[in-house]
């Protein structure tokens, strides 16, 4: 047998020549396609990656997959700074038609949980993240807004007689038909608390409206749900997770109808 001069690498079955460990033992990264030797990451879906390819391509804002040729047709910056995969721009919500069928699966899947009677007339309209933030104030992490304006008619007597509630959806753009669905579901649900005029704290009210974007990608069964479930499930903010979380376990307890019913009548807090 002849020496070799080159290092060797060892794992756990074994010895291998430096260049062999590299090239047939070391998992490959999923975004450039050469070994994973030094620092890795792994996204979502379980792309394991270079971490270095999180500073370059970056991770697709809505389907958070890392963006290579390889895991998502590669991908481009929108002009709003927001990275989005092709795989997600080619499936992104703009017309007309793509909207109302949004609004219609939305609607339905909605009604199926227990929300009924909500206005299929509300103004929809799609823009991107600039725009939504200056509607917003500031915050450039939300995909969606709902506004909403009161105004009631009065007798000479000061009672009221008549209310009026108006109320546009705004939807981030370039957003993929299932994000788009969950996204408008969340604002569909600040629309029926505008409606029941209920008004809770922040983390109740962004919490029971994610049940909305839950109610969506529960209804799927498909790896894309599961796994924006799975991010919901982890994403840190108080109220858009944590909320979520606390009142997840609400309608775990206590099913659709308890829970709605509760909400609609001011005691969303009850099961907390
Ligand atoms: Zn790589
Ligand atoms: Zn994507
Ligand atoms: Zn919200």
């Amino acid at each position: 047998m002849t020496a070799l001069s080159n290092s060797y690498m060892t794992n756990d079955s074994g010895s291998y020549h430096q260049d062999c460990y590299r090239n047939y033992i070391l998992p490959k990264c999923d975004a450039c396609g050469h070994p994973l030797d030094g620092q890795y990451s792994i996204d979502s879906w379980g792309n394991k990656f270079h971490t270095r390819h999180e500073s370059e391509t970056g991770i697709c804002s809505s389907c958070s997959k890392i963006v290579s040729e390889q895991t998502t047709n590669s991908g481009f910056i929108h002009n709003d700074g927001r990275i989005i995969c092709s795989l997600c721009n080619k499936d992104a919500i703009s017309t007309e038609k793509e909207i109302e069928d949004s609004r219609r699966r939305v609607l339905n899947q909605l009604a199926d949980v227990g929300f009924f009677n909500l206005d299929n007339n509300v103004p929809i309209k799609v823009v991107n993240r600039n725009q939504l933030s200056k509607l917003r104030g500031g915050d450039p992490n939300i995909r969606g807004l709902t506004d909403y304006k009161y105004s009631s008619t009065t007798n000479s007597r000061g009672e009221v007689i008549e209310e009026h509630k108006e109320y546009t959806i705004y939807v981030l753009d370039k957003l993929p038909e299932l994000v788009f669905d969950s996204v408008l579901a969340h604002e569909y649900l600040h629309v029926w608390l505008f409606e029941n005029d209920q008004n809770y704290k922040s983390n109740i009210t962004e919490g029971f409206c994610n049940l909305g974007a839950y109610a969506i990608y529960n209804g799927i069964d498909d790896k894309f749900s599961k796994i924006q479930l799975g991010v919901m499930d982890k994403n840190p903010d108080p109220d858009y997770g944590e909320g979520y979380r606390k009142i997840k376990k609400c309608l775990e307890k206590q099913g659709w109808s308890k829970l709605i019913k509760n909400v609609k009548n001011g005691k969303a807090s009850l099961c907390y």
